[in-house]
């Protein structure tokens, strides 16, 4: 069904570090989690999203295709990595 808890704290998702469990999303069956993008942002992703590689969200939404982020940030995230 769902990772355990454990499974996802500490890892690495595309630009996502996982660093705690935050709770249950109802809506969509899923655990949800705290992550911290590399460029440093906080978000809360469910497990599906991170794991998912097709539908992944594995950055804080910083790199996009036509992204709207500042030129900068995007190269301090990718020297980050
Ligand atoms: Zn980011």
């Amino acid at each position: 069904m769902s990772y355990p808890a454990s499974q996802l704290t500490d890892q690495q998702f595309g630009m996502l570090r996982v660093l705690r469990r935050v709770g249950y999303d109802k809506a969509s069956r899923r655990t949800t989690w705290e992550c911290v993008c590399t460029c440093g942002n906080h978000i809360t992703v469910t497990s599906h999203s991170l794991t998912s590689k097709r539908r992944g969200r594995q950055s804080c939404g910083c790199i996009q295709v036509g992204g709207i982020r500042p030129l900068a940030q995007i190269k301090k995230a990718l020297l980050d990595q």
